[in-house]
């Protein structure tokens, strides 16, 4: 896609440093890095978002970040890993190009600012509710 910044990086137009690479994917460092090593997994072929992503590429990113996060895990010395994806820019997506977050967290290394969530006591009838709406649509 021409105006997509992630489809130049996986043309070569733009650089990266690329971690791991395939017929079906690219993994690269994030430019602004969450934490020391966190890496982009994304598809060759651009979709938006996960509602928009063929399964068969949506297989091989998360695949891919098996691979990679054991890389990871031998190489550094991370205590966890969190992959984050983002879907739509009411949810802080910048780059509408599918793309899975692979953000280590050092052992004594800071927390990630992902977490913890605010957690709030829901209500069964409510939780039950929402449930039932989402049931019922898929
Ligand atoms: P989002 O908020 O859309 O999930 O995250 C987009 C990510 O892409 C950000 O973490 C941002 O740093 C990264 N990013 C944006 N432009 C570039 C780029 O040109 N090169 C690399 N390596 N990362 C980028
Ligand atoms: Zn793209």
């Amino acid at each position: 896609m021409e105006n997509c910044i992630f489809c130049k990086i996986i043309a070569g137009k733009l650089p990266c440093i690329k971690i791991y690479e395939d017929e079906q994917v690219l993994a690269f460092s994030d430019i602004n890095p969450v934490s020391n090593g966190h890496t982009l997994v994304i598809p060759k072929n651009h979709a938006e978002n996960l509602w928009k992503i063929a399964a068969e590429d949506l297989t091989a990113v998360h695949l891919c970040s098996k691979k990679i996060i054991q890389a990871m895990k031998d190489a550094l010395n991370l205590s966890g890993v969190a992959c984050v994806q983002l879907n739509g820019s009411s949810v802080n997506q910048t780059v509408m190009h599918y793309h899975l977050h692979l953000i280590p967290r050092a052992v004594d290394g800071p927390s990630l600012p992902l977490g913890p969530w605010k957690m709030q006591q829901g209500t069964l009838e409510s939780i039950q509710d929402t449930a039932d709406k989402i049931i019922a649509a898929l």
